[in-house]
């Protein structure tokens, strides 16, 4: 079979696309017994597919695309570039323009904790250039035995060996025989899904204790870092406590250990701040960054390094045997810094802290009210829900119902990218996003939530006091 683009339609694309792409996280039998939806185009806070149907992309693709699609100043940006220099590596004592600048700016959104930037091309890569450095830095300083990194159930930090297994996804290390050794987890803070009548702060105080006791059990001489997402992504859109942050911070000030944060998704202004760490009250030795970089324009990754560290490697650590082809890559760096000015300019950071956060918490305060939404909440433009059974009660859906999927195809269906992680229900849509259109994404998510409240009531899943409630 061969791809004929004068006569390809989309069932073409899709028997093609099935007999010889393999897709990343796909059941490859049930997508070939449906076909994949062909996305041809995108503009704004939309794209579109092959049938010509317009879809509401409140995911910005896989929470990358900040700046929204479309912008011309990214795509100039790579073609002035590659047309001036497309490539050259920095391993032999050279560099380029784009990258240094980018460093440099890079370091001054991050503060003055920081000093230096890791070039990769995405964001497992920069979680394994984490792993190599905090082991690096610690042998360089005598403590070689420091090794383990502490992590968390249901993080997501890559795919790549050290990524899945730094990351917490049981369904990653099912496979391939991961975790990789000295890598450890402790429980997520998800407030909602394992202590909802606790109080929140107080919850946000033992969640972060749970750290304290895996490093009193590792042995404090033998942690190396502890790594976390500010706010869980790929997990669910878990928002910690604000008590969290601080404590975690503590307590790695208390045994030495070095803090990493994983901004792949927080970072450049996702949740209104340039990074995570600067709303939710912690400084980390080192971030992780990639997706909002270049807003998924091109790949682009790194990793942020705190003066701490950057300081023992330049002086002490001598050569760091680590990197990759494409670190610093020019064209990838003068996307970032078209990105960047894009940001700045609209002043789309601050936006997102003083208009279009609040709006959108008022907003999904307000979709508390359904009955299927359980803990609604929001951070900046993440947000997420949790769909429940019988919310008074606290009961959650059996899993093997797959209601979040279930809930996740009406949105398909409805113009609206909407994801599931179980039950639960997140979205992050592009920072560029509106007052009116979020007004717009509500009555979306509204009219999916109600499909799927009249299928589930179809089946007679809906407990008893919730069908009364929905007829009165
Ligand atoms: C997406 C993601 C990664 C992995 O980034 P890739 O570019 O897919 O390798 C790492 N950490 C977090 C928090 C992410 O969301």
């Amino acid at each position: 079979m061969t791809l004929n683009t004068a006569t390809s339609n989309t069932s073409n694309i899709q028997a093609i696309d099935s007999a010889h792409y393999m897709h990343p996280f796909t059941d490859h039998k049930s997508l070939a017994a449906k076909g994949a939806r062909v996305i041809t185009k995108a503009d704004g806070i939309y794209i579109w597919d092959s049938q010509g149907e317009k879809i509401l992309d409140a995911m910005s693709g896989l929470w990358c695309v900040n700046v929204g699609y479309g912008q011309k100043s990214l795509v100039e940006a790579a073609a002035t570039q590659m047309q001036e220099l497309p490539y050259y590596n920095s391993f032999f004592q050279t560099t380029n323009v784009p990258a240094v600048k980018l460093a440099e700016r890079i370091v001054k959104l991050a503060g003055d904790n920081y000093s230096h930037v890791f070039f990769s091309s995405s964001g497992s890569e920069s979680n394994d250039t984490n792993i190599r450095m905090v082991r690096h830095y610690w042998a360089t300083l005598g403590q070689p035995e420091r090794k383990v990194i502490i992590s968390r159930n249901n993080a997501y930090h890559g795919s790549t060996m050290a990524g899945a297994s730094l990351g917490g996804m049981g369904g990653m290390h099912a496979q391939g025989g991961l975790p990789i050794p000295d890598i450890v987890h402790i429980e997520q803070p998800y407030h909602y899904g394992l202590a909802p009548t606790e109080d929140k702060d107080a919850f946000g105080i033992r969640a972060a204790s749970w750290l304290e006791d895996k490093i009193l059990e590792v042995g404090a001489d033998k942690v190396a870092a502890f790594i976390g997402e500010p706010v869980q992504g790929a997990g669910g859109v878990i928002i910690p406590p604000k008590t969290y942050w601080p404590e975690i911070q503590r307590i790695c000030d208390k045994y030495g250990i070095l803090l990493i944060c994983d901004e792949v998704i927080c970072g450049f202004g996702r949740l209104g701040k340039w990074f995570g760490s600067q709303l939710l009250g912690c400084k980390p030795d080192l971030m992780t960054f990639a997706k909002g970089v270049t807003s998924g324009y091109i790949p682009l990754g790194g990793v942020v390094v705190g003066k701490r560290v950057a300081k023992v490697l330049i002086e002490q650590g001598g050569d760091f045997n680590h990197g990759y082809t494409y670190s610093g890559h020019p064209v990838a760096c003068a996307v970032a810094l078209a990105n960047i000015d894009i940001l700045e300019k609209e002043g789309l950071v601050d936006r997102v802290l003083n208009e279009t956060g609040p709006y959108l918490a008022q907003k999904f305060a307000e979709l508390g009210h359904h009955p299927l939404v359980g803990g609604a909440d929001t951070c900046g433009l993440v947000a997420a829900f949790a769909l429940m059974q019988d919310k008074e009660h606290h009961i959650a859906f059996d899993e093997s119902l797959e209601v979040g999927m279930m809930c996740r195809n009406h949105c398909f269906a409805n113009g609206l990218i909407m994801r599931a992680v179980g039950d639960r229900m997140i979205i992050a849509p592009p920072l560029v996003i509106t007052k009116v259109q979020i007004d717009d994404m509500i009555a979306l998510i509204l009219k999916c939530l109600d499909a799927t409240l009249k299928e589930l009531q179809s089946h007679g899943l809906m407990g008893n006091e919730l069908l009364k409630m929905n007829a009165a």
